[in-house]
């Protein structure tokens, strides 16, 4: 009877996997379904405005859910998995030298709605787990731009026209590391190199969770 009712408990109060829903590992993210998220090749998944960007995985249906999670569900927590995930491959391509983190911003009417940016809190984790600074002040996103995903790459380059603005007085020399949720033609990263390049700034990766090629 005690087994049965601290079984019980267990049932109600255990954390249950976002992706499975099993409680056993009382955790958000069980170590199975961590397992199945799917890393990419240890290469440049694209190259925009002359600036390498690389993808830590496959879009697949658990990182999709994860990343929705984080980004729709405010399931916070999910923001170090995907951060863990992102570190070990990152660890993987084996780059040298120092880096300062900077996230891709949200409007700030967007924010207010959602109450926090997924990729600030993905950039925090990461922060922890590398050592990088993160820079949330370099970049400011000047236009609430429609969203893109039903939009062709030359549409989207066009919505996100002028959509950022570069504070200059916060850029430290450091190499960047743009960091992104989801890439999926490359244009937010490129619209951003591009804006950077134009203030003078020249050094920098883009590093996105997931890409759906
Ligand atoms: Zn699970």
């Amino acid at each position: 009877m005690k087994k049965f009712f601290s079984g019980l408990l267990d049932l109600i109060y255990k954390q249950k996997c976002y992706c499975c829903g099993r409680s056993y590992e009382n955790k958000i993210l069980c170590s199975n379904c961590y397992d199945e998220l799917e890393k990419s090749a240890f290469l440049p998944s694209k190259f925009v405005a002359g600036v390498d960007v690389y993808c830590a995985g496959r879009y697949n249906k658990s990182l999709q859910k994860i990343i929705r999670g984080l980004k729709y569900h405010k399931k916070k927590e999910l923001a170090y998995y995907i951060a863990q995930f992102m570190y070990e491959y990152w660890c993987g391509l084996n780059l040298k030298g120092e880096f300062e983190i900077v996230p891709v911003p949200l409007h700030k009417s967007r924010l207010k709605k959602r109450k926090y940016n997924q990729v600030d809190l993905i950039a925090d984790e990461f922060s922890k787990l590398s050592g990088y600074t993160v820079n949330k002040s370099l970049i400011v996103r000047t236009k609430n731009t429609k969203p893109q995903y039903k939009l062709s790459r030359i549409e989207r380059l066009e919505n996100l026209k002028n959509s950022f603005e570069v504070h200059k007085e916060n850029y430290n020399g450091k190499r960047l590391l743009i960091v992104d949720d989801i890439s999926t033609t490359g244009s937010t990263f490129e619209v951003i190199v591009n804006t950077l390049k134009y203030n003078g700034i020249n050094n920098m990766l883009c590093f996105a969770a997931a890409t759906p090629f």
